[in-house]
């Protein structure tokens, strides 16, 4: 027993005490993300000397136990220190490279064996040319002495803080940096393919999200480039300053024009007026909080811009389910869509807080989210293209039809009339007009109900429909009272229509529960006359002739002609 408890023990202190004393680096092997070799030490006053920090005692220093250190937003400095062998007998010079290209500050002090110190400073508060290599990581170079050597790390920086620390000899370094430029100019070809795609759907059809959502591709492609610090690089190499405002204004305006884009692709101003209101308030925030948290300080104009990142995906989420779930069938596409994206910028936004434990697909889940979505989303907008011209024509067609018979409505006679009114002005022909309206039909309300009613007129414009050739034409014109149109027809074949029209409906009867109803019709003919500038004289005769045929009794016909 007492062997066991020792054995636990044992290996108890084992356990501690390696993980205490994290071991040296071997430098002729490239070492990627270190962190499990670092031990750090939280200086709240951000104002240690590096002698005060050398003259702690070991255990004063955490190990950190993962690969990548990461801590909330603070102002706080953060001290690393780690043992590195030079097994040769020869120095070695190597590339001490820290994977965030915004970290503001970042001091090295590297000391050999000797005893001898060497400093090195850099990062995103620096000018850009201050690093070894021209790579956006910032990046130092250091003769490692022979044996060992103690380093020293202090960073301070306002934003996302997350310290990927390699060291690794040059050539590795530009491979690795080699395979990631190829990753991001395949992300960034994607996205900027599908900008363009869309720009021209947009400048074709002019249908204003896709407006939207170039602008809102556009709003990525420069905020990565700004946090990632290619806009460092490229534009503001001698402008820290203006580097870092840039890094946290393009994504507030990401997380803006995002809200634009959503609120427009959902279309909440004609569905769901009152989340259209609600989203300009929102966005009426991000711009307030964009605008006065730098009174505070640059730290919460990055912290807000970055945590919104999530309030914004969250947001557009719900409601694109809201709406979903309301019946708006388009949110699907929007959440097919954009779901990738926004996931990817969530999980980006909580990987550089260090909410989540770090990673390299963590870290560029925005990236790889945003050039799926990009091509998703733009299948799904041409598709929404198709719905929308879908619509538009069902639209069209139903401004024209009567809703209970399915008969054109008068919009559509007014149309119609015209047209043919053209054709026989320019080719000649014939053109006549029958009006009928339905003799006593308020009778037929009042005694049976309005439904009966209905039931009446459906069945006289049954009787039509199987009466009328192909390419004549019905309307329902007043609630029962009905034009027909008949091209290439003059006023005596008309005439017989009309009467063959009369005895059918007369003969015809429509059952309603248990009663059968009949009714009878009077009709007005006349016939249009090629000299006649447009169709109201003709309709103006035929309106007479049906009040004639009334007049003289109902249940009749009666024609009336131009010299009538
Ligand atoms: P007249 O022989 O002089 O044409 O007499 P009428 O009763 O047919 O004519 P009036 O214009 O006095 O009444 C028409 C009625 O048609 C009044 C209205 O309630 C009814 N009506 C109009 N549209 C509809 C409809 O869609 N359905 C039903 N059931 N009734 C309708
Ligand atoms: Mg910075
Ligand atoms: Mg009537």
């Amino acid at each position: 027993m007492k062997k066991i408890l020792f054995l636990v023990f044992y290996i108890f202190t084992a356990l501690l005490y390696s993980s205490s004393v994290p071991e040296a680096l071997d430098l002729s092997i490239p070492n990627k993300n270190i962190g499990k070799n670092l031990a750090f030490f939280e200086d709240t006053s951000g104002e240690m000397s590096l002698a005060q920090i050398k003259n702690l005692s070991l255990n004063e220093f955490t190990p950190l136990n993962k690969n990548v250190a990461t801590h909330l937003f603070t102002t706080s400095a953060f001290w690393y220190r780690f043992e590195v062998r030079n097994n040769k007998s020869t120095p070695l010079s190597r590339l001490i490279i820290f994977g965030i290209p915004w970290l503001d500050s970042i001091k090295i002090a590297v000391i050999d064996h000797n005893g001898k110190e060497s400093i090195y400073e850099g990062g995103d508060t620096f000018a850009y040319e201050k690093r070894a290599l021209n790579h956006t990581f910032p990046n130092f170079s250091h003769e490692f002495a022979p044996g060992y050597s103690t380093v020293y790390i202090q960073i301070k920086t306002r934003d996302p803080f997350i310290v990927p620390i390699s060291i690794t000899d040059q050539l590795t370094f530009l491979e690795e940096a080699a395979t990631e430029s190829n990753q991001t100019g395949f992300i960034y070809g994607i996205i900027v393919g599908m900008l363009f795609y869309n720009l021209f759907i947009f400048l074709s059809i002019r249908v204003r999200f896709y407006a939207f959502y170039v602008l809102y591709l556009s709003a990525f492609l420069i905020t990565n480039a700004s946090y990632r610090c290619f806009t460092f690089e490229w534009l503001f190499y001698d402008n820290p300053t203006v580097q870092n405002w840039a890094e946290s204004t393009t994504i507030f305006l990401f997380n803006i024009i995002g809200l634009f884009f959503t609120q427009s692709f959902l279309n909440l101003k004609k569905h769901f007026p009152i989340l259209h209101r609600m989203t300009n308030s929102i966005i009426l925030i991000f711009i307030g909080m964009m605008i006065v948290t730098p009174i505070m300080g640059y730290h919460y104009h990055v912290m807000v811009a970055v945590a919104l990142t999530v309030v914004f995906s969250l947001y557009a989420f719900s409601i694109a389910f809201y709406s979903l779930f309301k019946g708006y069938r388009y949110a699907l596409f929007f959440l097919l869509g954009t779901s990738a994206g926004l996931i990817g910028s969530s999980i980006t936004a909580l990987t550089v807080m260090a909410l989540i434990p770090y990673s390299d697909i963590g870290f560029k889940a925005v990236d790889y989210g945003m050039a799926i979505d990009a091509i998703l989303l733009s299948l799904a907008l041409g598709e929404r293209v198709r719905m929308l011209q879908d619509e538009k024509l069902t639209a069209q067609l139903e401004a024209k039809t009567d809703e209970l018979t399915g008969l054109f409505n008068r919009r559509a006679y007014d149309e119609i009339t015209l047209n043919e009114v053209h054709r026989c002005q320019r080719y000649g022909g014939e053109l006549s007009l029958i009006m009928l309206d339905i003799d006593y039909f308020k009778n037929i309300n009042d005694t049976f109900g309005h439904a009966a009613g209905d039931q009446v007129l459906l069945g006289i414009v049954g009787v039509l429909k199987s009466m009328l050739r192909e390419y004549d034409y019905a309307f329902r014109i007043g609630g029962e009272e009905f034009m027909v149109v008949l091209p290439e027809t003059g006023g005596n074949h008309a005439a017989h229509l009309a009467e063959r029209l009369r005895i059918a409906i007369e003969n015809m009867s429509v059952l309603y529960f248990n009663h059968t109803i009949s009714t009878t019709v009077s009709l007005g003919i006349t016939e249009y006359r090629i000299d006649e500038m447009d169709i109201k004289e003709a309709q103006k005769r035929v309106d007479e002739a049906l009040y004639a045929a009334k007049e003289a009794g109902r249940n009749q016909i009666s024609v009336k002609t131009q010299s009538d």
